[in-house]
């Protein structure tokens, strides 16, 4: 299909200082958990998104210098000449489909904890690192003139890496530029402290000397975040970023604006709509004549129009919506808006980074795998027999199935035995600020509609007579879990005494309006991620009173790997949940709870009218039990495998499920027997 003229202004050119960019979709700089230790398999990834139209794809944080170590994360490294191949991979890979390669220099500062190369950190002044009891030093006029030369020497050998766009950095809170620009910060009497205009000065000598060593050929783009979020005592639109954006305006090539720290940056879909960044961003080019690249998770074309007609961007920035898609900007060229993969804004891709492990993606199940497994997210093999599929259960893991099966040519029935598809992401995407995950089922039920040799029926709930009856040579069990009732979890490997009686409510009652009448309502999280605190806000608007209590050391702990704890907290107590850390419900008698404190103060005993434990989840495997109590049964039926996939073999994440589909589909008919299904970078025995 043609590419709907209205979207003819996403393709134009951009010219970005001495290079240009062939349209307007640009892969802002994001973590990945890959970085220098994944070398391969970050080049395949970044590739790919160029091969997928975005015409500038930018690494992550590139440490310029050993005093800026970020271990134990995983980024991107450009200490010596030593690391200038392996990012040749990643610009060589991008340069393959015509896209730019961008690099982000960052030196970390007082935010970084040379855990690897056992530097003393260094800052603006004296003050402790973000993440360790230890402390950074003050730089002195000789430190400074240092980092401003790694800084120069890291950009001549980006450009010889291959690099087109060079990063100076000064966002999130975690770059030198941004840590002078700060007050807080910078305690400094010298002229590169006190007024803005000498807070400013380093970020100006950055962008003016990585201009005169590589600007000839290499954009010099900055990063800049222009609100902090935390009033005067951070960088503000109220305060100073007007004026620093105004002081610099012309001299990068390109603006990369966006709000700070990174859990405003990447806000998640519960907290913040598509878009989200626009009122702190869009003053930036009323005041610069460079091309300006913002994000806000957008992915809907419509939006990235008018963020062009209205002057807000020039360039649509996004880390999340291309992860989700590397396709995305291909779809809409090609006009094939209805294959768009959206991000549900879940930031289980963060959750790589901050576990230091190759990213994951909960839409995108073939992200980070690229290299390691070879998967390409559009492109898949066909079929190796003429072998027909029943799929049984149509949540995220049995949808994928269908879906990846059905691309490679596979004949698939899928019965579901509710009334709806999408399993788990119906009842979930129904609770407060989790719509946005519908997308997961609607990908899905959209793809599998074009085929017609993918079949799904639903209120077809299937028992094992009726599989045998039905004549498929392979059965794929993907009926997911339900939550329990009894309190077994992470804390308690036994029951709870008192969790047997009609006031207790697993997950799935609530999700499925099942609820309790009145009065206060105890929710125990032994999950310790999102679904106890979503719950307790669904509770809170149905008119309970809600008291959450977990224990571990704050609500939702777990969140931390998503960014979103503070801002989960924070809604509990604004709901007026009263929320209990560190302690463990242990019984329940006469509607008194009572609960134990982690550290040893007296016990707490709450009068509840009900409760709802969020501990942990059994298979649905029912059904595969009884299918392999008799595999001479299942001989004469001529099925050749029963394949449990998704939460029914182990409950765990959408993600997870999607994964779980998807390398079912791969892996049919290709009889590897390899313990090790994925390649890895193995060390080289070198010694210098
Ligand atoms: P997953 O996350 O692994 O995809 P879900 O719980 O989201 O699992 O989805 C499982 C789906 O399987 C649900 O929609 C459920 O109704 C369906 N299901 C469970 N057992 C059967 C069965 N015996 N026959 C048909 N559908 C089933
Ligand atoms: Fe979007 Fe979630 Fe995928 Fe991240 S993991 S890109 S937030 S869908």
């Amino acid at each position: 299909m043609a590419r709907d003229p209205r979207y003819d202004i996403l393709f134009e050119p951009v010219k970005i200082g001495p290079v240009t960019a062939r349209n307007r979709f640009f892969q802002v700089p994001h973590c990945n958990g890959m970085g220098h230790q994944h070398p391969q398999g970050h080049a395949a990834m970044r590739g790919m998104k160029a091969e997928g139209g975005w015409a500038v794809v930018a690494t992550e944080e590139c440490e310029i210098h050993p005093s800026g170590d970020v271990t134990p994360y995983v980024e991107a490294r450009i200490w010596d000449d030593h690391d200038v191949p392996y990012l040749s991979m990643m610009t060589e890979a991008v340069h393959r489909h015509g896209s730019l390669a961008a690099v982000e220099l960052v030196h970390n500062g007082p935010t970084a904890s040379n855990l690897y190369s056992r530097e003393v950190p260094i800052g603006p002044s004296h003050q402790p690192t973000n993440y360790y009891p230890f402390q950074a030093r003050a730089m002195d006029r000789e430190d400074i003139r240092n980092y401003r030369r790694w800084h120069r020497d890291a950009a001549i050998r980006a450009k010889k890496a291959g690099f087109d766009i060079i990063y100076v950095y000064a966002g999130h809170d975690l770059s030198l530029p941004m840590h002078f620009l700060q007050k807080r910060r910078n305690q400094r009497t010298d002229e590169y402290g006190g007024s803005l205009e000498n807070r400013v000065r380093l970020f100006r000598e950055l962008i003016e000397e990585a201009k005169s060593a590589v600007g000839d050929t290499c954009a010099i783009a900055v990063r800049f975040a222009v609100e902090e979020m935390m009033g005067d005592d951070g960088v503000s639109i109220e305060g100073e970023a007007k004026d620093i954006v105004a002081m610099l305006a012309e001299h990068p090539d390109l603006w990369d604006v966006n709000v700070s720290n990174w859990k405003y940056d990447s806000q998640t879909s519960r907290f913040a709509e598509e878009g989200y960044q626009e009122p702190f961003t869009s003053f930036v080019k009323k005041l610069t004549s460079k091309p300006v690249v913002g994000v806000g998770r957008y992915t809907s074309p419509d939006r990235m129009v008018s963020l062009i007609k209205k002057g807000v961007l020039d360039m649509i920035g996004a880390a999340r919506p291309s992860i989700a898609d590397p396709y995305l900007p291909k779809k809409i060229e090609e006009g094939r808006i209805e294959d768009i993969r959206e991000c549900i804004g879940c930031n289980i891709c963060i959750t790589g980074d901050m576990t230091i492990t190759p990213l994951r993606c909960t839409q995108n199940p073939t992200m980070g795998e690229e290299w390691r497994k070879g998967w390409h997210p559009e492109i898949i093999p066909a079929k190796a027999s003429n072998d027909r599929v029943l799929i049984v259960g149509g949540g995220p893991a049995g949808l994928e199935a269908a879906r990846a099966l059905g691309l490679r040519g596979y004949e698939v029935a899928l019965a579901e035995g509710s009334t709806e598809l999408g399993g788990r992401v119906n009842k979930e995407s129904r609770l407060p600020g989790l719509s946005a995950w519908g997308r997961v089922r609607d990908y899905r039920l959209g793809q599998i509609g074009k085929m017609s040799h993918v079949e799904t029926y639903l209120d077809s709930r299937m028992e094992a007579a009726n599989i045998l009856e039905q004549g498929f040579e392979r059965v794929v069990l993907a009926t997911g879990s339900h939550w329990r009732k009894d309190g077994v979890g992470r804390s308690h490997g036994r029951a709870i005494p008192g969790l047997d009686g009609a006031n207790v409510f697993s997950p799935d009652d609530i999700m499925e309006g099942r609820m309790p009448p009145s009065g206060t309502v105890l929710v125990y999280d032994d999950d310790l991620f999102y679904l106890a605190g979503v719950l307790a806000e669904r509770l809170v608007k149905a008119g309970l009173d809600v008291v959450y209590v977990t224990p571990g050391d704050t609500a939702s702990s777990w969140t931390s790997n998503t960014l979103e704890v503070i801002f989960i907290n924070k809604r509990l107590r604004a709901l007026g949940v009263r929320v209990i850390t560190a302690h463990d419900l242990v019984a329940v008698k006469d509607n008194v709870a009572q609960l134990d404190s982690a550290y040893g103060e007296k016990p707490h005993y709450i009068a509840v009218d009900a409760i709802v434990p969020v501990t942990a989840r059994l298979p649905e495997e029912a059904l595969y039990h009884a299918l392999m109590a008799n595999p001479d049964a299942l001989k004469d039926a001529g099925i050749k495998s029963v394949t449990r996939i998704g939460d029914c073999l182990a409950p765990g994440l959408i993600a997870y499920a999607v994964y779980a589909g998807h390398r079912y589909a791969r892996e049919l008919d290709t009889n590897d027997t390899s313990e090790v299904k994925f390649r890895r970078p193995l060390p080289i025995m070198a010694t210098s």
